[in-house]
């Protein structure tokens, strides 16, 4: 989908550039030698890029390493700390932000109330939590912002196309971000970025994972092969609109049936006050899982009912795309605990061919509730490391390359 870059010298640097960082990033503390061995590339082309990337600070000596006959090598390592990524979260009713260092760790975050539907006032919000988190920044260490919103997003052109709980439509959030703050601005739907965050956490090659939020509402993030996927329409990942009930409630997506009916927080609420009556009003989501950890059956039925609405949804892209892995955050996914993994990948399991069930598994995030602003600075993180090689997509390390 992304047209190649043509391969002249600023790009060929570049790339070089971005193959030795990434060289020690997963694989420093390393010396020269090792990154000619590993990339390829010639002894004075690496000096040259190195020299360059510690002038950048992004790359730090790390003590000496093992002689192989010789002097002892000097090693490298890479330096996470000289530039920072913000990430902020909007969710119904506040903001949440984060600066994250170029590991992906939260270095700064802070959250704001927002109870506005309307863009304008929304926006105001954004831009003081922007001057909240920048204001003892230095300007040159910020790369870029990175937004998670609920809802139809269209990344590409970085427009909030319908968030259902905000008023707006179509908000060309990106262009009115960049030309406010004067950095670059990347947007998506908060599961799906919450997945990018999860892929940073994991910091695998090839990483394969069904990422799915439980909460107020439903959602996933599908990544195949370090790629959060992407079809030709907005919205891959809706895994809470996935019709699990035919003739079933209408939804607020405008369709009927869907999962977000059947298995969010209000449906788990509504379960569990069908078959205890007398309970009192108030009772809150994590009180249901506390009761059904205690063994209380009401409960215990009201989980069992969401998970298996969930299992079924799960199945089927398990089924449709092969993957093994799924991985559960959301506030209710948090919340749920051993429990509801478990019992979710009882179920899912159960949903899938006999001859994958045992290599199925179901996993809590590792980043618990920071998934969301860890995936929103990721989206600016995953732009700085892409190779430099799309025409459409130029990379936040482009702009420190061309000062070379
Ligand atoms: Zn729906």
């Amino acid at each position: 989908m992304s047209t190649l870059r043509t391969g002249d010298r600023a790009m060929i640097r570049e790339l070089n550039t971005s193959i030795v960082l990434d060289c020690i990033r997963r694989h420093g503390p390393i010396a020269r030698s090792q990154i000619a061995a590993m990339t390829g590339m010639g002894r004075s082309t690496i000096s040259g890029i190195v020299a360059f990337l510690q002038e950048k600070g992004l790359v730090e000596p790390a003590g000496s390493g093992a002689s192989t006959g010789g002097r002892k090598p000097e090693m490298l390592a890479f330096k996470p700390d000289r530039y920072v990524a913000l990430g902020v979260k909007l969710q119904p009713g506040g903001i949440r932000a984060c600066l994250a260092d170029l590991s992906g760790n939260v270095v700064a975050s802070a959250e704001e109330a927002v109870p506005y539907r309307d863009l304008q006032r929304v926006l105001d919000a954004l831009d003081r939590m922007y001057a909240r988190m920048t204001r003892d920044l230095d300007p040159d260490r910020l790369l870029g912002a990175g937004l998670a919103i609920p809802g139809l997003v269209d990344s590409s052109r970085g427009i909030s196309v319908h968030p259902h709980f905000f008023e707006w439509r179509d908000a060309p959030l990106r262009e009115i971000l960049e030309q406010r703050w004067g950095v670059p601005v990347w947007i998506d739907n908060d599961a799906r970025v919450g997945a990018l965050g999860e892929k940073w956490a994991l910091a695998e090659e090839g990483a394969t994972f069904l990422f799915v939020t439980i909460g107020i509402g439903i959602g996933a993030g599908i990544v195949l092969n370090d790629a959060l996927m992407e079809g030709d329409l907005v919205g891959a990942g809706h895994l809470g609109h996935m019709m699990v009930e035919p003739d079933g409630s209408p939804c607020h997506c405008g369709l009927r049936g869907c999962l977000e009916t059947v298995a969010s927080d209000a449906a788990l609420l509504r379960y569990f006050h069908e078959a205890a009556p007398a309970a009192r009003e108030g009772v809150s989501v994590e009180d249901v899982f506390a009761r059904a950890m205690a063994g209380e059956p009401a409960a215990v039925a009201a989980v069992d009912r969401v998970v298996r609405y969930l299992a079924i949804a799960i199945g089927n892209v398990i089924k449709l795309l092969g993957i093994k892995r799924v991985i559960v955050g959301g506030e209710t996914g948090v919340v749920g605990g051993s429990l509801l993994y478990q019992r979710l990948q009882e179920r899912v399991r159960e949903q899938v061919f006999a001859d994958t069930q045992s290599s199925v598994e179901v996993v809590p995030t590792r980043l618990g509730n920071d998934v969301w602003l860890v995936g929103a600075a990721s989206l600016v993180l995953d732009a700085f490391f892409r190779p430099p090689i799309y025409a459409d997509a130029s990379t936040v390390l482009d702009k420190v390359v061309q000062e070379q």
